[in-house]
């Protein structure tokens, strides 16, 4: 990511001049204050929308330049709002997907949501949501997180992907992921600061600006808007 500038339409410059390198491999934590970009910034990996300045490369080459499907089965997103189709629980995972039975249900235990689908009247042929059955805030998430791990793609995008679950699962869920992921590029966008602890690389938004930029322990150490977020959420600074 090179100099990249972004506003929506004609509203406020909500990117500012943001230069970053991602490895592959590598788990990047995402955090900063409520509107600080977080979103905006995956939503611009993503293709969603496009700069209006600066550029994104992927190997070398424009991110714009990859094939839809290709850039499709690459990418996975849980997104911070996540929806469901009134469809079934495995046709809400697999999307139009020819995903097989096994991955899927592989996908469904890593994101800890088999077993409630398994225990639904019809299981996995259940219908959810509007006029099926009723699925929690939380639930919905780790079926988003499962459907996004159904699809093995190479960069993982999670906002705020665990951000409804409680502590125990969301535990559960990124040691889980330490597996499930292993290998894939990894950016998460997160609040709770627990969960980026143990990121390669801490990007801190500000008002759209990278500030910030390290592990946990330097980006405490640095005594700045991180150090700040970390008092605010009373962690050990050990
Ligand atoms: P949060 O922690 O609340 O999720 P965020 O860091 O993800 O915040 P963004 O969603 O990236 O923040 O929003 C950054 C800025 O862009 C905000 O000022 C917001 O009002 C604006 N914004 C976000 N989405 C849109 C949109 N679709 N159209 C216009 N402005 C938007
Ligand atoms: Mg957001």
């Amino acid at each position: 990511v090179r100099h990249l500038n972004f506003a929506y339409g004609d509203g406020p410059t909500v990117l500012h001049d943001l230069t970053l390198d991602i490895p592959q491999g590598a788990f990047f934590g995402i955090v900063g204050h409520t509107g600080s970009g977080k979103s905006t910034l995956l939503s611009l990996l993503l293709r969603f929308y496009a700069a209006q300045s600066g550029r994104i490369t992927i190997d070398g080459l424009p991110l714009a330049s990859v094939p839809d499907a290709q850039f499709r089965s690459a990418v996975g997103l849980v997104p911070q709002e996540p929806y469901l189709m009134a469809a079934s629980a495995r046709e809400n995972i697999a999307m139009g997907r020819a995903i097989p039975d096994e991955r899927l249900r592989a996908a469904a235990q890593a994101a800890r949501i088999d077993e409630f689908l398994s225990q639904l009247p019809q299981g996995y042929d259940t219908v959810l949501g509007e006029g099926g059955a009723r699925v929690s805030t939380g639930q919905k998430q780790l079926i988003a997180m499962a459907r996004a791990l159904a699809g093995d793609p190479r960069v993982l995008f999670l906002d705020e992907a665990t951000s409804n679950v409680d502590s125990k699962t969301e535990l559960e869920i990124s040691r889980e992921l330490e597996l499930a992921a292993r290998g894939k590029t990894q950016l998460l966008v997160a609040h709770r600061l627990a969960t980026v602890r143990n990121c390669d690389l801490i990007l801190v938004l500000h008002q759209g600006e990278l500030v910030e930029a390290g592990r946990h322990e330097e980006l405490v150490r640095l005594g700045g808007t991180y150090s700040r977020l970390v008092a605010l959420q009373q962690l050990s600074v050990s």
